[in-house]
């Protein structure tokens, strides 16, 4: 990551401070990867590098996303329906009561991720998509340069993410999935499964890894 800048310093400090699920370096190693994603995949004729990322909770991995976009003038769309994973429901491990909107009783983190990205000052840089993952991929057109999986880790959900969204990836694009734990005592298996099967296929080859986040890179088109 390119250190010793002001900005980046500050959107790391940000995104630090900013609540969610994503350690310190393993946030660094996203920004590091997805600023990788913009480098490449600079091309004005091209249009704007586009990212994704599924799964976006307040807003913290979002904050190092949107700063490897700003610094490398691409655009990150932030997928999240904004009701919580299975996991974040009330009676599960990850669930916060004040995130319950009181009108209806369901989790709204959409109000969180606005300030998140606001305080950020990030506007330019991030656009929320508020909706369905796999709704939203079946309309989706644009290569991606990056994509960031993170949404529902349940096997439904997680392989759902993966269809829908690896396929967009660009050839010599990005793909990052977070939660990957070769050893199931350490978390669930749905996100290592679909790391196993991107390394299977073939077309994909490893491009760095921390903590359970893992980044992939493409080296063929899909059949
Ligand atoms: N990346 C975040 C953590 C994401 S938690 C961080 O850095 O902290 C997983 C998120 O996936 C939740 O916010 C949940 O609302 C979202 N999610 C789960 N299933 C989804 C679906 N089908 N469509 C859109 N978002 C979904
Ligand atoms: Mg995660």
């Amino acid at each position: 990551m390119a250190g010793g800048d002001i900005r980046v310093d500050e959107l790391v400090a940000l995104a630090r401070a900013a609540r969610g699920f994503m350690p310190d370096d393993e946030g660094a190693t996203l920004l590091a990867a997805a600023e990788r994603a913009g480098v490449a995949f600079n091309d004005p004729a091209a249009g704007a590098p586009v990212f994704v990322e599924i799964g976006a909770w307040c807003g913290k991995s979002t904050v190092y996303i949107g700063a490897a976009a700003e610094r490398t003038g691409a655009v990150l769309f932030s997928v999240d329906h904004h009701r919580g994973s299975e996991e974040n429901q009330a009676g599960w491990e990850h669930h916060d009561a004040d995130l319950v909107d009181p009108v209806d009783g369901r989790i709204d983190t959409l109000p969180h991720w606005r300030r998140t990205v606001a305080r950020a000052r990030l506007e330019s840089s991030v656009v929320g998509m508020v909706g369905d993952s796999p709704t939203i991929a079946k309309a989706w057109r644009r290569p991606l340069a990056f994509c960031f999986i993170d949404g529902g880790h349940g096997e439904a959900p997680a392989w759902a993410d993966y269809r829908g969204w690896a396929p967009h990836v660009a050839l010599g694009g990005w793909l990052a999935i977070h939660d990957v734990f070769p050893d199931p005592a350490d978390g669930g298996r749905p996100p290592y499964e679909l790391w196993c099967d991107a390394l299977a296929s073939g077309r994909w080859r490893e491009d760095g890894e921390q903590g359970s986040l893992r980044i992939l890179r493409r080296t063929a088109r899909d059949p």
